[in-house]
């Protein structure tokens, strides 16, 4: 192969791929239809935050949560304008206020951690598994305390979290779990849908996601009580409640979480094309990793016994035996490669671990998320400084590398690029050495 003989592109040599790669896009006819028979309608949304039959907004906002609670087998699904207000909403359901403790993960997208400050509750970080990045049971039973009410589990990367292990323990300590599950729509494990391993599952429709509507979110429940605390948070509870006969008013003051007619019917059709993107995404994965099997520097994303992988991100591992730096080599490969086509300003869709572990974020480390005084976070236990999950820490400083290009759009000879792209720098290794 020639091109592997030209200079590495951070050295100034050609690169292996200029051309973008081919954008992924999941929206079509059936999409454009749909909103326009909603635009047709003359109503953007029929949702009413007051004791009537619009309560549980519009048709295609129903027909919408319908059709997810039948894919899911779930007995009630909710649609929101966002998985973040989900999550939020998920946890007032619970019903968990000021001086309660939520057990949460410290690598993933920074709401599934933030959720229990807005109702004054504080957020306790437990350390994750190395090979499967989800919460690590035994680091969340070393976090419980008296004041522990409930774990929001995160379904890192498609992959479904520790479910059997994680329940045992929280009936254990009577203790809920919420399932975030935004990256993981269509992953299963033991035949169980993610988005139904805990008590309440929490899908994301942002446009980065497996599928989307712009912004959106839809929630899962079997049970029927947390289904309707779930529409009262939705929905300006406090207007409701009185005339519904609620008795229970913690956390009964509501937000604005609808989802608009315009994006349920998107989420409608999206809903349809899962199955056939992620049969695609597995293809995609499957080449990836035979293409590199032989590639020593990095193994290929473990799955947990049991379960289906979603493939959200393609989360692999370096190995730190190799003498030249993970983020050093990294680079070099980026350099010899694109963007996708439509989101250059992302750069190219491979890096260096995942997000900085959440710990460490203002918020946190200077203990100020919802107010100058009686900040939830102002006596909380734990130490927000580096050392406070070190399989985290390992995995974003030394070890992991994420990449996108996995997504349904990638042809083969996309991937191939790739491939060619990570051999070159590794037959050039030595010149990164300094
Ligand atoms: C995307 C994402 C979120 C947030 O979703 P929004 O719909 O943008 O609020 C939360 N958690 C995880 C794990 C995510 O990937």
């Amino acid at each position: 192969m020639l091109v592997k003989k030209h200079k590495l592109a951070i050295h100034g040599g050609p690169k292996v791929r200029e051309r973008l790669f081919p954008a992924h896009i999941t929206i079509g006819e059936e999409e454009k239809l749909a909103v326009n028979k909603v635009l047709d309608s003359g109503i953007l949304s029929n949702f009413l935050g007051a004791h009537h039959e619009n309560f549980m907004g519009g048709v295609t906002v129903r027909d919408c949560e319908a059709a997810w609670a039948k894919r899911f087998g779930a007995k009630h699904a909710l649609t929101v304008n966002s998985n973040t207000s989900g999550l939020i909403a998920a946890l007032g359901a619970i019903g968990i206020g000021p001086g309660d403790e939520v057990i949460v993960t410290a690598y993933s997208m920074c709401a599934s951690a933030t959720a229990p400050l807005f109702y004054g509750a504080v957020p306790v970080f437990a350390d994750v598994e190395p090979d499967t990045f989800c919460l690590d049971v035994n680091s969340i039973e070393s976090v419980i305390t008296p004041n522990t009410k409930a774990i929001v589990v995160v379904d890192l990367f498609g992959q479904p979290y520790d479910a059997h292990a994680i329940r045992t323990l929280a009936q254990k300590h009577d203790l809920k779990i919420i399932e975030d599950c935004a990256q993981a729509p269509g992953a299963s494990l033991d035949g169980e849908h993610a988005g139904m391993l805990g008590d309440i599952g929490v899908f994301s429709l942002n446009y980065h996601k497996h599928i989307h509507c712009g912004e959106g979110g839809v929630l899962l429940t079997d049970d029927d009580n947390l289904a309707q605390r779930i529409s009262l948070i939705r929905n300006h509870a406090e207007s409701v409640v009185g005339p519904m006969g609620i008795t229970d008013l913690t956390n009964m003051i509501g937000y604005n979480f609808r989802m608009t007619e315009i994006e349920a019917a998107i989420a409608m059709c999206q809903l349809d094309k899962l199955d056939t993107l992620l049969q695609t995404r597995w293809g995609r994965v499957k080449y990836f990793e035979s293409k590199m099997s032989g590639f020593e520097a990095l193994t290929m994303p473990a799955v947990r016994e049991g379960a289906t992988h979603a493939y959200y991100s393609h989360s692999c591992l370096w190995n730190t035996t190799v003498q030249v730096a993970r983020n050093v080599f990294i680079d070099a490969v980026k350099a010899e490669l694109s963007c996708f086509e439509l989101r250059q300003k992302e750069g190219v869709k491979l890096g260096v671990g995942y997000v900085p572990p959440i710990y460490l974020l203002p918020a946190f480390r200077q203990r100020c998320s919802i107010g100058k005084t009686h900040d939830p976070l102002t006596n909380a236990w734990q130490n927000y400084e580096i050392g406070l999950c070190p399989v985290v820490e390992d995995l974003h400083n030394r070890r992991m590398v994420v990449h996108d290009f996995i997504v349904p759009s990638m042809q083969e000879a996309d991937i191939d690029d790739v491939v060619l792209a990570f051999e070159k720098v590794w037959d050039q290794r030595d010149t990164l050495l300094v």
